[in-house]
């Protein structure tokens, strides 16, 4: 069985501990590989390496970082059917979707930091004629970047590439869940001819090896994305330790579907923003919100087209959804269902397990699911699920519907359906998330700033405020 391995200053080598944890596959629910059962001692070497490898990258050039980073974007595209092979396999989500959306988007993330670098500038704040003040940006030293299941090259490496443009050395740990990209990126990594050091891929669980890069003296700053209770450990942490910290967390993201609304795009899009990745990403729309006007007609179309949606294992090419992630996700998932039925819920489609045939029949499927009749306040409406399972709702007017939208803890994404643009721009300013999409769904510049507010983060990610996060900023003040 293969055994992934962790790697540390170049090297692929085995956890200190010489013990490993298996690793399953979603689509059969089999162990299919092994992953190193690491711990403080692995990430004490990976960060030993990482301060001596700061030593040479962060005075080699821009331009030179620069291409030794693009060239391991081109060896992403270049391994593009293996990549998206491996990571359908570790992850459960269809093979096409990994294949148009997860490597390419992680080829991307290294190009975009690759050349933003390029063009990274800083501020001059000249005192008429009695000083000038600029700002000097330097890496920070060895950072830690620490990443979830659900997208996982495509977060992993939205996290890295910033960091290493902007000359830090990495020590990173993938999900435990879904270890196999990030093993394979490390071997690209060499043939990229990053230096050894420069990046540390650590494997392992969330509470040894996690904690222990949050706990390192030596890593000045942490960039996370998972659930908000890790990134609330994380913090307790990191916090007295004056590390700087970027935390991407989890939401619970509101749907506004307006009378006004372009119907057929509004609910094709709606499909998508409910069910892609088996509606585990976190800016999937979990509560789907419909004026009173359009409701009854949203709903059955809503539920139509939803019930159409081909439950599959990965490899199936006309597969909409593919497995969950995990047994206990899975367990996890459904007993929202039965919660929501407890709280008197209607489910209007889905709601079972699919059992699929032969090798596949002991894999983790769940059919998309829509719930109506429940009170926003509720827990199905409050808690985040995801998963394939969204609730349904009407409401009165503008006032009604963001009532009910910022009723939660969270605050990620948003999606709001209108005609009117007056009203776009009303809801828009007064929604609390970190992104709103009016008329579309998923729709990323690269260039903009990207996370929560409310329990679902601090700080953004994305163009120049990751090159932001990930340098110190320095004033220099020349009395004329
Ligand atoms: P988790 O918070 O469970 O895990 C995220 C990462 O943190 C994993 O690598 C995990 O390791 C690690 N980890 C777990 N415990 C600790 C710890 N005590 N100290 C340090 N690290 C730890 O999230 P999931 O992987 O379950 O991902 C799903 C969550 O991520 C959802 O809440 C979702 O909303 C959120 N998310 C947010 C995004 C955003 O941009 N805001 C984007 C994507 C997802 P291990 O896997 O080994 O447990």
């Amino acid at each position: 069985m293969e055994k992934i391995l962790n790697f540390i200053n170049g090297e692929l080598l085995p956890p200190s501990s010489k013990q490993f944890i298996d690793n399953f596959e979603p689509a059969t629910g089999r162990v299919y590989s092994q992953i190193p059962d690491s711990d403080s001692a692995d990430i004490e070497s990976a960060v030993t390496a990482a301060k001596k490898a700061f030593e040479s990258w962060s005075i080699t050039p821009a331009k030179k970082r620069s291409d030794i980073i693009l060239k391991l974007s081109n060896l992403i595209l270049e391994n593009l059917e293996t990549l998206a092979e491996a990571e359908a396999r570790d992850n459960g989500k269809p093979v096409w979707l990994a294949k148009e959306v997860d490597i390419p988007r992680a080829a991307a993330n290294f190009h975009f930091f690759a050349t933003g670098i390029l063009h990274f500038a800083s501020e001059a704040h000249p005192m008429e004629d009695t000083a000038i003040n600029y700002t000097l940006r330097s890496p920070i030293g060895v950072v830690g970047c620490i990443s979830p299941w659900n997208l996982p090259l495509y977060l992993f490496t939205w996290k890295i590439a910033p960091a290493l443009a902007a000359g830090n050395c990495v020590v990173a740990k993938p999900s435990e869940v879904t270890p196999m990209t990030a093993f394979l990126l490390s071997k690209l990594c060499n043939e990229a001819g990053l230096p050894p050091g420069v990046l540390n891929i650590v494997h392992g669980l969330g509470p040894k090896v996690g904690d222990a890069i949050s706990r390192h003296p030596s890593i000045k700053a942490i960039s996370f994305t998972g659930g908000t209770a890790t990134g609330a450990a994380i913090a307790k942490i990191a916090a007295p330790m004056f590390k700087k910290l970027s935390l991407e967390l989890g939401g619970k993201n509101p749907v506004l579907v307006f009378d006004d609304c372009d119907f057929e795009k509004a609910i094709a899009t709606t499909v998508n923003s409910s069910f892609r990745n088996q509606g585990q990403i976190c800016l999937c729309g979990s509560r789907i919100f419909v004026q009173e006007g359009v409701y009854e007609k949203f709903k059955s179309r809503f539920v139509e087209e939803v019930s159409k949606l081909k439950v599959s294992h990965p490899y199936d090419a006309e597969a909409k959804l593919g497995a969950l992630v995990s047994q206990p996700h899975f367990e996890k998932v459904k007993s929202y269902i039965e919660l929501a039925k407890d709280e008197g819920g209607t489910v209007l489609t889905g709601g079972k397990e699919v059992k699929l045939e032969g090798d596949y029949k002991n894999g983790w499927y769940l059919e998309p699911t829509v719930i109506e009749g429940l009170a926003f306040d509720c827990r199905t409406n409050q808690e985040e699920i995801f998963g394939p399972v969204v609730t349904i709702t009407p409401f009165k007017d503008e006032e009604h519907a963001l009532k009910m939208a910022n009723s939660t803890e969270y605050g990620l994404a948003s999606v709001i359906w209108t005609s009117d643009l007056k009203r776009a721009h009303r809801v828009g300013q007064n929604i609390e998330a970190g992104i709103v999409w009016v008329n579309c769904w998923m729709l990323r510049d690269l260039r903009t700033p990207f996370g929560g507010v409310k329990n679902s983060g601090v700080g953004r990610e994305g163009g120049f405020e990751a090159l932001k996060f990930f340098t110190e900023p320095k004033n220099v003040c020349i009395k004329l």
